[in-house]
């Protein structure tokens, strides 16, 4: 049965295996003993291999063990976890917070929490896959809005008015395409229809809004949105997830959330290394603007060259080809030149919509930049950009 399935994803360009990374040095990585310029991580900030955040890690697991040994309700939370929170909160502005082991664990365990078989979820066509198995573990009716597009969204509020619960859920930065949620609109809409919103802040705490705390802040809303999640894996440069909110939300989650009541708690170091990258993210806001920077730099070599990153918004550039097996040579010509940018294919992007998706980090130099213009030059030449 294993190798049927699996031929058949090679025949379909769909087999997927991960690269190795031998090492890391700042925005450079070895794959295959060849040192490639990685853009395709969401280490957004470079703080995973900050030397404070290394540093917490470490006096963390020497006082406290590599394991926090059991759930947070059994025995597993230690005052690494509570500051973690705390910290949380006070970034986000926020009564309280709560961590979870991974952005999966919190997009799956808020939702399927908060919504059951009597209630509905209206969720964008192109929120995240933890979202969407987040609705389907809550056995809610689930009824999906085309990308950004309030007007349906609206259309589909005004039909649930006589169900008991209605969550709207959204990405705040979507990870495929770079762009932002409507969310003033959103706003409006929850508060007119009585819905709860909830907004995924994976791929913008750090990056979006004047201090980087993600997408409510971008548009100054961060008291009008009750459900903020967010995680630490990506432009925190550790791991794990948060969901930020009022003292009683937080509370029912550590009640009723079961990715958080039965999974055992991250790791000590972890929570002390995200510590310290809450520490960097308000003290060196520099690293926020390099990013911009670098986005920057991107988008107008790339105008001068003709090539379209499609809506993008943010320090997620998609170039979309369209044909899978284009955009995975295109990934392997990038290769070549020495550029680490993977091809994203379906199912995690819609058939037809294969794409390069590049990222850019604060460790990104110009030069940097330049050098992965010139490769998508010269494979634009070759015609592998579609
Ligand atoms: N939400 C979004 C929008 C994401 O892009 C991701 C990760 N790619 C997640 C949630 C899941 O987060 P994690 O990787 O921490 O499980």
């Amino acid at each position: 049965m294993f190798e049927r399935e699996l031929t058949d994803l090679r025949q379909r360009h769909m087999f997927r295996k991960p690269l190795v990374i031998e090492s890391r040095e700042g925005a450079r990585v070895i794959i295959d003993g060849r040192s490639l310029l990685l853009m395709c991580s969401n280490d957004y900030l470079g703080l995973s291999f900050h030397p404070a955040l290394r540093a917490a890690a470490k006096a963390a697991t020497d006082r406290y063990g590599c394991g926090a040994g059991a759930s947070r309700l059994v025995s597993g939370t230690s005052a690494l976890h509570a500051e973690l929170e705390e910290r949380i909160a006070c970034f986000k502005n926020t009564e309280a917070a709560i961590v979870y082991n991974s952005g999966y664990a919190a997009n799956t365990g808020i939702i399927s929490a908060i919504a059951g078989p009597d209630d509905i979820i209206l969720s964008d066509n192109l929120n995240h896959a933890s979202i969407i198995d987040g609705c389907r573990l809550s056995r809610a009716q689930v009824a999906v809005y085309r990308h950004r597009d309030v007007n349906h969204l609206e259309d589909l509020l005004r039909k649930a008015t006589s169900i008991r619960r209605r969550l709207i859920v959204t990405d705040g930065v979507f990870s495929m395409d770079g762009d932002i949620a409507p969310l003033p609109e959103l706003v409006s809409l929850s508060e007119k229809y009585n819905a709860i919103l909830m907004v995924d802040d994976a791929h913008a705490v750090g990056v979006l809004g004047e201090r980087g705390r993600g997408t409510a802040e971008h548009f100054s809303l961060e008291d009008r949105v009750p459900i903020q999640m967010g995680t630490l894996g990506k432009a925190l440069g550790s791991f794990g997830a948060y969901a930020a909110g009022s003292r009683d939300f937080v509370n029912f989650l550590i009640n009723r959330s079961r990715s958080f009541v039965y999974s055992t708690a991250l790791p000590p170091s972890v929570c002390a290394a995200s510590i310290a990258a809450i520490d960097i993210v308000e003290r060196e806001p520099v690293l926020k603007k390099r990013v911009w920077k670098n986005r920057d730099r991107l988008l107008s070599g790339l105008s001068r060259l003709g090539v379209s990153c499609g809506s993008s918004e943010s320090a997620i550039i998609p170039i979309v080809i369209g044909d899978t097996e284009k955009a995975l040579n295109t990934g392997e010509r990038l290769f070549e030149y020495g550029i680490f940018a993977s091809a994203i294919r379906p199912p995690t992007v819609a058939e037809g919509s294969a794409r390069v998706r590049i990222t850019v980090m604060a460790t990104h130099r110009d030069d940097d930049i330049d050098i992965v213009l010139d490769a998508l030059d010269r494979c634009k030449k070759e015609g592998f950009l579609g």
